[in-house]
């Protein structure tokens, strides 16, 4: 393919798009495929000869399209969103034509230079403490990770080194190996999979600490644990607070767990993957108080910021504390104005050397939506989430699970988890909206997150009556079966 082509097609791919995306809300969100039906459409080598490009387009509409979930669909309210926009795709492309590398600031100036500044902008919409900008040529910094797992296992890998040099000024002879073996770290029984997977890869011990009757972190249980594990000779050295979990998006309470944190010397990150974003609009702002006792704060500007996957954006107070842990300093990747205090050399800061230019999505969005127009897509999301709360509660058949904070409702038949197991299934195997599941104090409960750019009231009083056509269904069979039974 030359340039000349390259421009047709190109023009060709971004038509594509755009229809996909004008189309979207008419396909089948969760698509009707066996495990396995791709390998039967296509060889099992690839081509010796070239093929055509009209063959390559003509099986992504074949073998592609009907294996896709459409997570852009209006009718998407699984997991958190990949809240993608057109000037982020746009951002993206520009990325992948200038194919441009930025390890090192000499690899790339520009990547490097906007990556910083960027960061500094978001940590200004959020009112992050000074502390985390690189303006103030302080000692912190905000750098991009491909995902909010990287975020939490830099901080987790920075916070064991950390501690191992700690203990070792105070203990010369005690071996690393000691050390870390005795090392222990906390997180929210309600956090995500990936802060246990952290500590996995980690080598060290995690403990889950037990939730509020909000499904919150309380100051007073991580205090009592962290006695209980130096009593026993343990090193407490890690916690992860959630704001914003997972399962239904509850908050831990950071302002109360931070000062344990600093007086405990236990390093606090903050893992705020999808509703850190929301901080962005004053009326949310509240419960991001306590981040000044973070050492460091993480969200994915992809999951409700209008930026596609994969942009996760990472502070912290003390960039030394990273880079000090990952500095490699080969001959290759030295360049003359290495150490000098405008130059960010990003791969220091995380595991993979190579870097995309992913600073340009937000470039992009934050200067074609403007802080206000990103205030307005997220309190449009929670509006929405709203309206079918209260679609719920007015059902006397369900229940609502845990509060509504921003654009996740948990919600239930009041019945047994098969019940609620088989409306799930009833659900997924319509395929007209796609939902999933999880667990809250034991209870199989369906979380309902507004994801789409694109989704409006009629989507979400469609998926309403969509769900209670479903559930009136099994609950007459139930009725039936159980009249049968009488
Ligand atoms: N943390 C929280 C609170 C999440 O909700 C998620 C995913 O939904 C993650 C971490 C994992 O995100 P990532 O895929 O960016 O690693």
């Amino acid at each position: 393919m030359d340039a000349a082509e390259f421009r047709r097609r190109g023009k060709e791919m971004v038509d594509f798009v755009a229809d996909y995306q004008e189309n979207i809300e008419h396909r089948r969100v969760y698509p009707d495929v066996e495990p396995g039906y791709l390998r039967s459409m296509i060889p099992s080598e690839a081509p010796l000869e070239p093929e055509s490009y009209e063959d390559v387009l003509r099986d992504v509409d074949r073998v592609i399209m009907p294996g896709v979930t459409h997570w852009l669909s209006p009718h998407f309210y699984a997991y958190y969103a990949n809240s993608t926009s057109f000037p982020s795709i746009l951002a993206d492309l520009l990325s992948s034509g200038i194919g441009t590398i930025g390890f090192t600031w000499a690899a790339n100036p520009a990547c490097s230079e906007l990556e910083t500044v960027m960061l500094d902008w978001l940590g200004k919409m959020l009112q992050l403490p000074e502390d985390f900008l690189s303006e103030t040529q302080g000692q912190g910094g905000g750098v991009i990770q491909g995902t909010a797992s990287e975020a939490t296992l830099m901080a987790l890998l920075s916070a064991r080194l950390k501690t191992v040099k700690c203990v070792q000024e105070s203990d010369p002879q005690r071996s690393e190996a000691d050390i870390i073996s005795k090392l222990i770290a906390y997180t929210s029984e309600e956090a995500h999979s990936s802060v246990e997977k952290a500590s996995i890869i980690g080598g060290v011990v995690i403990r889950m600490v037990p939730t509020d009757e909000h499904f919150s972190v309380r100051a007073e249980t991580l205090e009592k644990m962290v006695a209980e594990d130096k009593a026993t000779g343990y090193i407490p050295f890690f916690f992860c607070a959630t704001l914003g979990t997972t399962p239904c998006c509850a908050f831990d309470k950071i302002d109360e767990l931070g000062p344990i944190c600093n007086a405990e010397n236990i390093w606090m990150h903050i893992d705020a993957a999808y509703a850190g974003c929301a901080f962005i609009c004053p009326e949310f702002r509240p419960l991001l108080n306590g981040v000044e006792f973070a050492d460091s704060f993480s969200i994915n500007p992809n999951k409700f910021l209008l930026v596609g996957f994969d942009c996760s954006a990472m502070w912290v107070k003390k960039s030394a504390d990273l880079t000090r842990a990952f500095q490699m300093d080969p001959e290759y990747l030295k360049h003359e104005h290495q150490g000098s205090g405008l130059v960010k050399d990003y791969m220091h800061w995380g595991i993979p050397m190579a870097r995309r230019f992913r600073s340009l999505k937000l470039w992009f969005v934050f200067r074609m939506y403007g802080l206000r127009g990103l205030q307005a897509f997220i309190r449009k999301h929670v509006e929405l989430a709203k309206t079918f709360e209260n679609l719920v509660r007015g059902d006397n058949n369900f229940e609502i699970c845990a509060e509504v904070v921003m654009g996740l409702v948990c919600f239930r038949l009041k019945g047994s988890d098969e019940l609620n197991k088989a409306l799930l299934k009833q659900i997924t195997r319509t395929g007209k909206i796609h939902l999933v599941p999880c667990t809250l104090r034991g209870r199989f409960v369906l979380r309902f997150v507004v994801c789409g750019r694109t989704t409006e009231l009629r989507h979400i009083q469609e998926a309403w009556k969509h769900i209670t056509e479903l559930s009136s269904k099994l609950l007459q069979n139930l009725f039936d079966h159980e009249g049968k039974e009488n």
